[in-house]
């Protein structure tokens, strides 16, 4: 795998040179698959976030401010091109730093080439408006960048949620520096090569590599950064909001979720089935939006546990190159976190469980595929994000029932309802607490299109579609008196 990267991963990116972090430390960079180390990567620290804002500044003043809309759409559109070219290296690059199996690292490297298109095609179609006013004036909007924006991600889908922020931020005419996970910063690294090789000017991308408390923290707590855009965990979204307001700079969360599917009796159950159990042990459960509890109504309870059952018997774990249901979790840590919880499920009934294949890499942190059954809805396994591949399934009767249990977690990122009653489909999407709601479906597919974003401890602000175009920019009112 090394011999294919196209950059330094030792390195930051920093106001379009590959550079040393200022006090040349460096991290280990697993491979989850086997517990191996690939190689090291910077230790970015305050020094080197403070360099990347500084060049993130320079370019706003710069060549980068100067490119009219279409000009942004332009370089996009070239990038986003060059990311589809390279889709199968970039999959292998994720498949060894992150453990994804390669048709899942696959998907990824195609939604990040298309949210460069979206975004593309999106930077020159924001408009302001004019609003009607007293006689003798006229008044309209412009819808401008808010500066240096900074970008602090997960591990578990670096290439997507680059996309779906750096992307519509860039779109917006912002310059960024982007932190990306000390566990998986490959993919971060590799499209800052693509988007310098596109054309994309010095300091409008930075990439600083580095760990939380140190390069994280520092990017957060800098007075230079005009808006932050967080994806992580509900304790660090807290302390990203606490930095933020200290400076008193707009924050997006995308935090956590616990995330319900809903059948009713009447729900097509040959539909509903790939997505009851795909939507949670996709990437191993470690997904923001895993759909975690399954709630099912009692008429359809024993057939629907009974064949969710069958499919988990049926889960596979290996390394991410042979390409099963699931690979490895990211870390030894998670793995002990996940573990954590199934220890928690003592008392539950297991009703179907995977197989980590014999022969998968000893080092590796495998665990395998869980269905809890029959789980009271104040469980801990019900109520508190794992970030595993671990789902419980819960029986209801009536519709208020569904709707308590689904909204009774602190979390709101999304849900899904399963019924053939239009009427209870409308019903249902009014009344669940989410940030998006799939009715006879989860996920859509993932569109790019579609706004994304929580409530409560999932966080606040949207991201992805072209919602997110107003979250990465802010509405100037210009009044003119002309008599
Ligand atoms: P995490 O919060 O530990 O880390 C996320 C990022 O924050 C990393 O880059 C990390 O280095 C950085 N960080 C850590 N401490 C920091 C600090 N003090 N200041 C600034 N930055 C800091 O989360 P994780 O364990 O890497 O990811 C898992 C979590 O992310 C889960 O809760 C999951 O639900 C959530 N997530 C949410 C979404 C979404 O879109 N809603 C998407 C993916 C993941």
């Amino acid at each position: 795998m090394l011999e294919r990267l196209w950059f330094d991963p030792t390195k930051i990116y920093v106001n379009g040179v590959w550079d040393w972090p200022r006090h040349y430390r460096q991290l280990p960079l697993e491979n989850p698959s086997t517990g191996e180390q690939i190689t090291t990567i910077a230790r970015g620290e305050a020094e080197d976030i403070d360099a990347a804002v500084t060049a993130a500044r320079g370019a706003l003043d710069g060549a980068w401010g100067r490119f009219t809309a279409t000009e942004r759409g332009r370089v996009l559109a070239r990038i986003g091109a060059l990311v589809a070219a390279r889709a199968d290296d970039l999959a292998a690059i994720e498949a060894a730093d992150v453990g994804k199996p390669l048709t899942q690292a696959k998907n990824d490297a195609l939604a990040l080439a298309r949210y460069m298109e979206f975004y593309a095609g999106a930077a020159d179609k924001v408009m302001g408006q004019t609003i009607p006013y007293l006689d003798g004036y006229t008044v309209y909007t412009l819808r401008e960048p808010h500066g240096v924006t900074g970008h602090i991600i997960p591990w578990n889908y670096p290439m997507q949620i680059i996309g779906r922020s750096v992307g519509a931020a860039l779109a917006m005419g912002n310059a960024c520096v982007l932190k990306p996970a000390e566990e998986a910063c490959l993919t971060a690294l590799a499209f800052a090569a693509l988007a310098d090789e596109a054309g994309l000017p010095p300091g409008a991308l930075n990439v600083v590599p580095g760990l939380g408390a140190e390069a994280g923290a520092a990017l957060t707590a800098h007075p230079g950064v005009n808006h932050i855009s967080f994806t992580g965990s509900v304790g660090v979204g807290r302390l990203v909001q606490k930095a933020a307001a200290e400076n008193v700079v707009p924050v997006t969360l995308e935090l956590g979720g616990k995330s319900p599917q809903i059948v009713f009796n009447d729900a097509d159950l040959d539909a509903a089935l790939p997505f009851l159990v795909g939507a949670c042990i996709q990437n191993a459960g470690q997904t923001c939006s895993a759909s975690s509890r399954v709630l099912i109504q009692r008429g359809v309870y024993d057939a629907v546990v009974a064949r969710m059952a069958d499919s988990y018997n049926g889960m596979m774990s290996a390394e991410a190159t042979r390409d099963a249901n699931l690979g490895p979790l990211i870390s030894a840590k998670q793995k002990a976190v996940v573990e954590g919880f199934l220890a928690k499920g003592a008392d539950l009934r297991v009703a179907g469980r995977g197989t980590v294949l014999a022969d998968a890499p000893a080092g590796g942190h495998y665990v395998a595929a869980t269905l809890f059954a029959d789980v009271p809805p104040t469980h801990v396994l019900a109520q508190e994000e794992i970030f595993g591949p671990v789902q419980v399934a819960i029986p209801f009767e009536t519709e208020d029932e569904a709707i308590a249990i689904a909204n009774g977690t602190g979390f709101g990122l999304v849900a899904s309802v399963w019924s053939e009653n239009g009427a209870r489909q409308m019903r249902m999407a009014k009344r669940l607490r989410a940030g998006q709601v799939f009715l006879n479906n989860y996920g859509a597919g993932g569109g790019v299109e579609l706004p994304f974003g929580g409530t409560g401890l999932s966080g606040h602000g949207r991201e992805k579609g072209f919602e997110a175009l107003y979250g990465f920019s802010a509405l100037k009112t210009v009044a003119a008196r002309h008599g």
